[in-house]
């Protein structure tokens, strides 16, 4: 029997109560499946770690969790720390450390979710965003001088390197030939940025070459916004810069229904290192300890999890009692309009699975 071993990192806020729903779902898949289990490791890195050590993760942390087959996630924040020490303490270590260089956030509006948009039937929105994870926007290069006088400076520098944007775009345009309208769109800026986004543009018309069967276009990012929400059927695959996907796939988020419900990997495609599975959602303390996170978020990112592990089946299983579940208002949570606990959908969810055809093991 095979065994996939996890880390599980909670991390903040109700990160600690949808990442235990994960592992739950993990194992109900694991039991259904016979020819595959679950090991998981528990690091409790975060803001409270960060109280009792001032770092969010040990400084060899990484070499913890370098042998994971996998690491699943909850979230980063904590109203008590300034967001950029939760956020470059912990998820950005663990995904600059292990160039895991490409962020991949599939929308789609769920069975029995209602979308906010008025004219879009859920086979229009089914969107791919492909996020450039490594660099770009927040390569975290810059500083600050003259702190605390009058000519106080401080800078951001956008860097982005040939080899960063040829990998993402090559992801992004395989992705997109994987998928059955093999469209992708090239979000850019490069009237505005003319320096290395009008190199994001060559390199696109560059890398399209290799893929002739894929439809493609650009698109400038402000105007993309709109497009999301006048005429979603026309997006399929979109790839975007680190700081322009982080805005677009939070929109999309919203459009699908719910923050609760949207997933995230980050990848290695290469598979040096463990890639990391992750809602897209915060850490919501306004809702923490309460029992009303929505675990969807998780589950669909178990998902995807799932599909990076080779276990096809086993994903289709579980997405497949991910959409049972949504379908039913009943077993909706309060951000969808309903009363279900994290608890009664997990246990929904695992009940759906039970009851699946067995799985079959790396059945493509
Ligand atoms: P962070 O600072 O960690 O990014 P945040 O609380 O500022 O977190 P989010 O957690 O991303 O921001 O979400 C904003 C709001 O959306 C939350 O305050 C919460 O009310 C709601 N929300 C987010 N995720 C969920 C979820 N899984 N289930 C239910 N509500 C959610």
């Amino acid at each position: 029997m095979k065994t996939y071993r996890i880390a599980a990192i909670p991390g903040d806020g109700i990160g600690k109560e949808v990442v235990p729903a994960g592992k739950r779902v993990l194992e109900a898949i694991g039991a259904l499946s016979g020819d595959f289990t679950f090991e998981f490791e528990d690091f409790a890195w975060g803001g409270d770690y960060y109280r009792r050590h001032g770092v969010m993760m040990p400084a060899d942390g990484l070499n913890e969790i370098r042998n994971k087959d996998a690491i699943l996630f909850g979230s980063a924040g904590d109203p008590h720390i300034p967001d950029h020490i939760t956020l470059w303490g912990l998820r950005l270590k663990i995904c600059q450390g292990f160039d895991q260089y490409a962020n991949v956030r599939p929308t789609r509006i769920l069975p029995g979710i209602d979308g906010p948009l008025k004219r879009c039937a859920p086979k229009d929105l089914d969107w791919v965003i492909v996020r450039e994870n490594s660099e770009g926007e927040y390569a975290g290069v810059g500083g600050r001088a003259h702190q605390g006088h009058p000519i106080e400076v401080a800078t951001d520098v956008s860097m982005m390197t040939r080899a960063g944007v040829e990998r993402i775009l090559r992801f992004a345009f395989r992705i997109a030939q994987s998928r059955p309208r093999k469209l992708l769109t090239v979000i850019t800026k490069s009237n505005a940025q003319r320096h290395a986004m009008v190199m994001w543009d060559e390199i696109a018309l560059e890398v399209s070459k290799e893929f002739p069967d894929v439809t493609w276009d650009k698109e400038l990012v402000d105007a993309a916004t709109a497009r999301m929400v006048n005429r979603p059927a026309t997006l399929d695959t979109l790839v975007a810069t680190n700081l322009h996907a982080d805005i677009l796939s939070d929109l999309a988020a919203a459009l699908a229904g719910s923050l609760g419900i949207a997933p995230t990997a980050n990848l290695d495609p290469e598979r040096r290192y463990p890639s990391m599975f992750e809602p897209i959602h915060g850490s919501a303390f306004d809702i923490m300890g309460k029992g009303l996170a929505n675990p969807i978020g998780t589950f669909w990112s178990v998902v995807m999890m799932l599909e990076h592990l080779g276990e096809m089946s086993a994903a289709r299983t579980l997405m497949n009692a991910i959409e049972s579940v949504t379908a039913d208002p009943a077993l909706h949570t309060a951000d969808l309009g309903g009363k279900a606990s994290t608890v009664q959908v997990t246990e929904a969810v695992c009940a759906f699975v039970a009851q699946a055809p067995a799985v079959v093991t790396k059945a493509v």
